[in-house]
């Protein structure tokens, strides 16, 4: 099983930059200018993930339980595994 691990990569003519499910030994060309297109670095979160967040200040919250951090999107923690309590709901009012 293979696990999905996405990249980053460039063209370099144009400077575009796309994001790929990239396996190793594998040259991936731009669909437009038909370049190799150069690797720039890893996305997170690293596979395997449930989630497809990366793990930017902006995506993270702390759990409540075990205080570690978490992507917003997940439904349990991946660190201690508990329950996360749902987000951007307001309670009262
Ligand atoms: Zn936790």
């Amino acid at each position: 099983m293979a696990a999905r691990q996405r990249y980053r990569f460039r063209a370099p003519s144009t400077g575009r930059e796309v994001i790929i499910e990239a396996q190793p030994g594998h040259t991936y060309r731009d669909r437009e200018t038909g370049e190799t297109l150069e690797p720039v670095g890893k996305l997170v979160p690293l596979a395997p993930s449930a989630s497809d967040l990366p793990w930017a200040v902006e995506n993270l919250r702390h759990c409540p339980h075990c205080g570690q951090m978490a992507q917003k999107d997940l439904n349990d923690c991946p660190t201690c595994g508990r329950r996360l309590d749902p987000i951007g709901v307001v309670v009262g009012g």
